[in-house]
């Protein structure tokens, strides 16, 4: 077992480490060293150490840095680093019990920093400059900063979609670009993206699966250890803490992160604000079935998502704040849904 010496070294260079806090059994949480999480917000820590299997691994949500305990050991000091090496070392850990490795090998993966693979030929928002037109329609949305360096410009979608998937478009004619936003998984692997036109070309949002998996967006953002929230669109999702989106998808299948399935305690479903919209209705009814919380809001809201209540004024913060003091479930929600409805007929 070498976790134990993991965690031993963690504690030693704990001080170190900003806001550094143990939060469960194998789960502990400070400011992430790499990107300094937000310089804005001295209290947010945003990186966490958890097991996995017998080791340790280091995770921010902020810059999405992933890597072994050892690595953010090295990364932090390097003498404290020699003598963990030396003692994972002399334990022989990674080998079965008892049994000393002959020489020190230890698969360390390397960090993990915001990889673009599949994206690799594009170029994310934020490397564009300042005054390209694509950035300047990003910018108006007023997306958190962070946010603009894992969306990309893609100057010909369906040209590009054709490597990864060839002849999905088998005419070029009326190729035009996108905005990208990509759907990772836990690991930070791209399974599935999301091309927004930037005018008026239909369909607005089209969707390539590359696997055959959920669309879910902000997999690789999400932690199963606080509560989470479920809107439906990925912009959307960007501004709430813990958040992920499952636009145009059945929000009412089990959700699980890291392994786990999440309960309906665990997590709040948060439809966009749109009463007149049959469609959402519909979905908001099988979600209040299904016994899962859900925010339905107040009669004074104006705007019909999030990215437009930011636009309206609202900060993030107060969003949180309304989401929270207006969750209901089972019978509570459908009293206030049928309310919700009745007023905006
Ligand atoms: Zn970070």
């Amino acid at each position: 077992m070498s976790s134990y010496i993991d965690i031993k070294y963690l504690n030693i260079i704990s001080p170190q480490l900003q806001k550094f806090k143990k939060k469960g059994n194998t789960l502990w949480n400070f400011r992430c060293p790499y990107c300094g999480d937000s310089q804005k917000n001295k209290t947010k820590a945003r990186g966490f150490v958890y097991q996995k299997k017998n080791d340790l691994f280091f995770k921010c949500h902020n810059c999405d840095v992933g890597t072994t305990v050892g690595k953010l050991i090295e990364y932090l000091d390097s003498k404290t680093y020699k003598d963990y090496i030396m003692e994972r070392y002399k334990t022989g850990s990674g080998g079965t019990k008892g049994t000393i490795t002959p020489k020190p090998e230890f698969k360390f993966n390397a960090p993990v920093f915001r990889k673009k693979d599949i994206f690799k030929s594009l170029k994310s928002i934020a490397e564009l400059d300042s005054d390209h037109p694509a950035r300047k329609i990003v910018e108006r949305r007023s997306l958190p900063k962070e946010s603009l360096k894992d969306i990309y410009l893609c100057e010909s979608f369906f040209k590009f979609t054709n490597t990864l998937i060839p002849n999905k478009f088998p005419s070029l004619d009326g190729d035009h670009p996108r905005l990208m936003i990509p759907f990772r998984n836990e690991e930070g692997e791209i399974f599935a993206y999301q091309g927004r036109a930037f005018g008026i070309e239909t369909p607005k949002y089209i969707t390539i699966k590359l696997k055959d998996e959920d669309k879910i967006f902000g997999l690789d953002r999400v932690t199963k250890d606080k509560h989470i929230y479920v809107v439906e669109g990925p912009l959307d999702s960007l501004f709430i803490d813990n958040c992920i989106a499952v636009g145009g998808a059945d929000f009412n299948r089990p959700l699980s992160i890291d392994g786990s399935l999440i309960s309906n305690e665990d997590l709040t479903v948060v439809f966009d604000n749109e009463p007149r919209n049959s469609e959402i209705c519909k979905l908001i009814k099988k979600t209040i079935k299904s016994e899962r919380k859900i925010c339905l809001w107040p009669e004074s809201m104006e705007y019909k998502d999030i990215n437009d209540m930011i636009l309206g004024g609202y900060t993030k913060e107060e969003i949180e704040e309304i989401i929270k003091e207006n969750t209901y479930q089972t019978a509570s929600a459908t009293v206030r849904f049928a309310k919700w409805r009745k007023i905006n007929d």
